[in-house]
C-alpha cells in the first residue's frame, strides 16, 4: 500500500469535531496497546531532555524505553504482491497498576511539545480512520470521540494526519529493512538485553 491508497471510513467522509477530554485513557495504551516511537520522535525527545551525553541516552532508553513488537505491509516496487513484515520498534514503558506512560503527571502529559507522533495524531492512525469498525471500538474507549464535540476536522486534514503517520512508519520499517532488521543498528543506544523482554 502507499499513503495515497489510504481510504477514509465513510464515517469519517465529511469530516468530524473531536476534542481531547483529558481523561489520560490513550497514556494507558487503552489497557492494551502501545505507544510507539519513532526515529523523529526519538530526535525530538533527545534534544527536549537535553541527552547529549551517550550514557544519559542509555540510561534514558532502559528507564523510558521498550522493545515492542511490530509489523508493516510492503510491496515492492513492481512487485504484485506486498507481504507483511514483523520486526521490532520502541515504546513507552509504562509504570504502575494502572500501567500509565511515566511522561502523564497528573493526567497532563509533562512532554506535551515533545511527545510522539502517534499521541500528537490520535484519533487520526491511518488503522482507525481508514477501518468503521475499529472507529466505531476506538469510540468507546476515547470519550473525545464519543462526544464528538469541539474541533472540526475536514476530511482533507484527516487524511493529512493520517498520511503523515504512514510515512513516517514507512521510513522507519524502511531504515530497518536497510538493517536487516537489526534494531540496534538503527538505535545504537540500546542495550541488547533490551531485546529480550
Ligand atoms: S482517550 Fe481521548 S479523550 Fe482521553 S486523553 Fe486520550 S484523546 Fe483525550
Ligand atoms: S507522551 Fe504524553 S501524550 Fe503520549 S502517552 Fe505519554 S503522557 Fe500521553
Amino acid at each position: 500500500m502507499t499513503s495515497t491508497e489510504i481510504k477514509l471510513s465513510k464515517a469519517l467522509e465529511n469530516g468530524i469535531e473531536f476534542s481531547c477530554q483529558m481523561c489520560g485513557e490513550c497514556c494507558r495504551g487503552f489497557d492494551e496497546g502501545e505507544v510507539y516511537l519513532y526515529q523523529e520522535d526519538i530526535e525530538r525527545l533527545i534534544k527536549s531532555l537535553n541527552l547529549t551525553k551517550k550514557s544519559e541516552l542509555k540510561k534514558f532508553a532502559k528507564t523510558y524505553l521498550k522493545v515492542v513488537d511490530d509489523s508493516f505491509l510492503w510491496k515492492e516496487p513492481g512487485a504484485e504482491r506486498g507481504r507483511t513484515y514483523r520486526y521490532k520498534s520502541l515504546g513507552f514503558k509504562f509504570r504502575g497498576d494502572d500501567e500509565h506512560c511515566q511522561f502523564l503527571i497528573d493526567k497532563i502529559c509533562s512532554i506535551h511539545e515533545a511527545r510522539p507522533f502517534q499521541c500528537r495524531c490520535f484519533p487520526f492512525w491511518q488503522m482507525l480512520v481508514s477501518n468503521r469498525k475499529n472507529f466505531i471500538n476506538y469510540s468507546k474507549k476515547c470519550p473525545g470521540l464519543k462526544d464528538l464535540k469541539g474541533h472540526y476536522y475536514s476530511k482533507e486534514e484527516i487524511l493529512e494526519w493520517a498520511n503523515k503517520e504512514y510515512e513516517m512508519e514507512k521510513q522507519y520499517f524502511l531504515e530497518m529493512k536497510k538493517h536487516k532488521f537489526n534494531i540496534l543498528k538503527v538505535y545504537p543506544f540500546l542495550s541488547k538485553d533490551m531485546l529480550d523482554k
